[in-house]
Formats: C-alpha cells, sequence, structure tokens
C-alpha cells in the first residue's frame, strides 16, 4: 500500500457536536485529543490541513431565533462558539505537537488572527494546520457553507465533511438495516436522490465550483488517513 496522498491540501470540516463525545454540551477533552490524533495521521504524511470548525455543540442560532429572539444576534452567537471551539481544538494540537494558527470571520484580535486568505495559505505553504473560526462572518449562514467557502478560497483538493456516520448511505443505516453505503456518487444523483451531504447553500457551491465532497466518520480511527490516501472508505461525491 502506497503512503502518498490522494490530496495535498484539504479542507476538513468538523463539526461542533464531534467535540462534545458523549456529554451533552461543550467540550470533551478525551475527544478533542482523539480527533487530534487523527488529524496528526494527516498532517504526518505531509498533507497541508485546513479546518472548519461549528458550534453547535456550544450555540446554534437557529432554536433562539426560533423562539423569538432576533435571529442575526443568535447567529452571532453561534459564530463566536466555533471561535471557542477553535481555541480548543488549537490547544489540544499544541498538545500534540501539532502547530496551528486560527483565523478568525470576525474580528476579536486579542483572541484570534483576522481571516486574511493569503496569510491562510501561506501557513499552510508552511505545514501549519489553519483553523478557522466564526464561520462565514455573516448571520443566516452555516459552518458547512464556511467550509464550501474556505475550501474554495484555500484552493484545497476536496472538502471533508466528517460526521457522525461513515458515509452517505441509502437510507438511515441506525433505522433501516438493508441501508448500503455510496462509495461514491455524482452531485446530480445527490440531489435526484435528496440525499443530506452538506446543508444546501454548501452543497450548491461545490457542485457550482466543483469542489468534490468526501464525507466520512471522524470517531472511525484511521477513516480521515484512508480518505487522504484515496482508499475506499466514506463516500466521495463528485461531478
Ligand atoms: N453561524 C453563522 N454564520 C456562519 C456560520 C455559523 O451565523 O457563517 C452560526 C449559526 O447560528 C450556527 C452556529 O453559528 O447555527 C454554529 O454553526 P453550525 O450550526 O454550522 O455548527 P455545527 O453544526 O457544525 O456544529
Amino acid at each position: 500500500m502506497s503512503q502518498a496522498p490522494k490530496y495535498k491540501r484539504i479542507l476538513l470540516k468538523l463539526s461542533g457536536e464531534a467535540l462534545m463525545g458523549d456529554d451533552s454540551y461543550g467540550i470533551n477533552r478525551a475527544t478533542i485529543g482523539r480527533i487530534v490524533d487523527e488529524v496528526k495521521g494527516v498532517v504526518d504524511l505531509g498533507v497541508q490541513v485546513a479546518i472548519v470548525i461549528g458550534g453547535g455543540n456550544i450555540f446554534r442560532g437557529v432554536a433562539p431565533a426560533a423562539a423569538g429572539m432576533d435571529r442575526a444576534t443568535a447567529d452571532y452567537m453561534g459564530m463566536l462558539a466555533t471561535v471557542m471551539n477553535a481555541l480548543a481544538l488549537q490547544d489540544a494540537m499544541r498538545h500534540a505537537g501539532i502547530v496551528s494558527r486560527v483565523q478568525s470571520a470576525l474580528t476579536i484580535q486579542q483572541v484570534a488572527e483576522p481571516y486574511v486568505r493569503g496569510k491562510a495559505i501561506r501557513y499552510l505553504e508552511e505545514n501549519k494546520v489553519v483553523i478557522f473560526g466564526a464561520g462565514t462572518g455573516n448571520p443566516f449562514f452555516t459552518t458547512d457553507t464556511a467550509a464550501a467557502l474556505r475550501g474554495m478560497e484555500m484552493s484545497a483538493d476536496i472538502v471533508l465533511k466528517a460526521t457522525k456516520v461513515d458515509g452517505v448511505y441509502t437510507d438511515d443505516p441506525k433505522k433501516n438495516p438493508d441501508a448500503v453505503r455510496y462509495q461514491t456518487v455524482t452531485f446530480d444523483e445527490a440531489i435526484g436522490r435528496n440525499l443530506k451531504v452538506m446543508d444546501a447553500t454548501a452543497f450548491a457551491l461545490c457542485r457550482d465550483q466543483k469542489m468534490n465532497i468526501a464525507v466520512f466518520s471522524i470517531f472511525k480511527a484511521g477513516a480521515l488517513k484512508r480518505v487522504v490516501l484515496g482508499e475506499d472508505e466514506g463516500t466521495l461525491v463528485h461531478c
């Protein structure tokens, strides 16, 4: 088995919920440590890694907005939650010996660098992991959309969507034992079959810009590495 990565530069989307582990809220240190180990596995292959981190483990704007809170305000709170996760991730990476930089789409300079595209690309070229916080910096968007956007801005070879399930299935594998994982699926098939890959805005951006998406489980040991090596792991959504 060759250890040459198929992708040289990746944009990894981690949901905030991935950091919770079995907890119902917040950041679980052991879980974040396991995720960092997975990331280290690909950094050690020489792959350039950019990460967009979500915030759903701390705050998600939609629910409070539905309960009467101003939506934009709730979304700004959600974006700040992603910055907290970005800092936690950076801290865990430092413990694991990974050099990383946090860039925030909202300006909070005492806490994180502002997002500067050229600087982020430079960090990647220096093999530093770049963690993007605060999503797109705009309310009414999601971190999935930020992942698609930053993936394109970084000229990443692929967007990797880390989920709890190890790919895209014909049906919900938890409810239907006959559900089958797609090894590959085209964007058109995914739309036709109403498969949930990323939210609609993110999905449309990737399709329009011909940015492939790999869906895999961050909780399956070695899965991220296998995806990056181009092995049969997760689901590849392609043009
Ligand atoms: N958010 C936003 N604009 C963005 C990204 C995120 O307003 O560009 C807010 C939104 O309220 C969202 C929250 O931040 O609910 C957390 O992001 P997301 O739900 O995407 O996190 P995840 O589901 O990946 O944990």
